[in-house]
């Protein structure tokens, strides 16, 4: 149940158990009375309860859903973050306990990258990358979510390697804007709006055209009339911005003083209830607003290894990197396929069907760099092993 107004707990308290708190207060006082390790039980229950209940199905979008997405956000903006950190020494011990528990879940990807390489042996690798909090730190302004030099090296070197996509919730250009690198796929729109490297690379055949593919395009007039009202509706609430990623819609909540967050996503339910063909979807500080079709960053995924050749393949080995819940779409069809490895990229504890975890952006960029160290010194056997002797 949300009820957000018997919360009782300071506000400041770390961003995992704040969240605890909105899916059961009661429950969490006791649990915090408890020995340290029964609490961090219980914790994760509530924890993981409060996700689902967070998950967005379809329809406009429920108004307790909203609230509670609302809360979870207040609960991880930076002044909480901030505050957090002051807590007791007892307090950050717990929050520590947390973070090792997840880690031994699932474990960073650095620490068993070798486990990893030994798993995709004789197989092809294919990589696939979200782009913002994955290639590129959060920033609060989304036009100014620029790649690092080095990052943009790193990439293009994995693509010298292997098949690689960046799968993005933004539009296809703007993430290309960023990255301008010909030789990879972009999957815009969360997956809906899909075009192959426009530079001939080794894992492109002669004869395939570039592959554009995009399954949404009779929402197109709807989306736009629904971005015109939201723009309109939301032009008085300063911070505010809505961004028109032609296949979807982001509603970004970043600049806006989360005293009126509950007003503005309040607003932009109010504005979808007349659309039963959209959906609304949560991300970090952003409402999502998509086409209700069967399509997400796991079916981009599934379309991508298909035009690769390697859909029925038992040969390949994705490797899927992303930090946002839209990227669990994609976990999950690696779960299903019991193929490959999905990496969630976060700080914090997370319900995730992703079996290994990288912290941020620069333990992303190490990943991807051991990667490419791996293949090259694989793919020249006889000099490497020269060079041991
Ligand atoms: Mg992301």
């Amino acid at each position: 149940m949300m009820r957000k107004q018997s919360v009782i707990v300071p506000e400041e308290l770390a961003v995992t158990t704040v969240m605890a708190v909105v899916a059961d207060p009661a429950a969490h006082r006791s649990a915090l009375l408890q020995p340290r390790s029964s609490a961090l039980g219980v914790r994760c229950a509530r924890y993981k309860r409060f996700l689902s209940q967070l998950d967005m199905g379809s329809g406009g979008g429920g108004g307790a859903r909203i609230s509670a997405w609302v809360d979870s956000m207040r609960a991880s903006s930076p002044t909480h973050v901030k505050a957090a950190a002051m807590l007791s020494a007892s307090f950050a011990a717990s929050h520590d306990e947390d973070y090792n528990n997840r880690v031994k879940q699932h474990p960073s990807a650095l620490s068993v990258f070798e486990d990893i390489v030994a798993a995709s042996k004789g197989k092809q690798i294919v990589v696939f990358l979200d782009y913002d909090g994955t290639l590129s730190p959060i920033v609060d302004d989304p036009d100014r979510a620029f790649i690092s030099n080095a990052m943009k090296e790193t990439v293009r070197d994995v693509a010298r390697h292997f098949p690689t996509a960046i799968v993005s919730g933004r539009r296809r250009d703007k993430v290309f804007s960023f990255v301008r690198l010909r030789e990879l796929y972009y999957a815009g729109s969360h997956g809906m709006d899909i075009k192959g490297p426009t530079k001939r690379t080794k894992h492109t055949k002669a004869k395939t055209k570039a592959v554009l593919f995009q399954p949404a395009t009779e929402f197109l007039p709807m989306i736009d009339e629904v971005y015109k009202a939201l723009m309109e509706k939301t032009k008085l609430i300063q911070g505010s911005r809505v961004e028109n990623n032609i296949f979807t819609l982001s509603v970004h909540f970043r600049c806006v003083d989360e005293k009126i967050w509950s007003s503005l996503a309040e607003l932009v339910r109010s504005v979808l209830k007349d659309y039963p063909k959209l959906r609304l979807t949560m991300g970090r500080k952003v409402l999502e607003i998509r086409p209700s079709i069967k399509w997400d960053k796991g079916k981009a995924l599934e379309f991508m290894l298909e035009s690769l050749g390697l859909a029925d393949s038992g040969n390949v080995f994705p490797v899927y990197i992303g930090d946002d819940r839209t990227d669990e779409d994609a976990f999950k069809v690696l779960h299903g396929r019991r193929q490959g490895l999905g990496i969630l990229v976060s700080e914090v504890i997370r319900e995730t069907s992703a079996r290994c975890s990288l912290r941020q952006p620069a333990e992303v960029q190490k990943f991807l760099r051991r990667l490419v160290e791996w293949k090259r010194s694989a793919s020249l056997p006889r000099r490497t092993e020269a060079r041991k002797k």
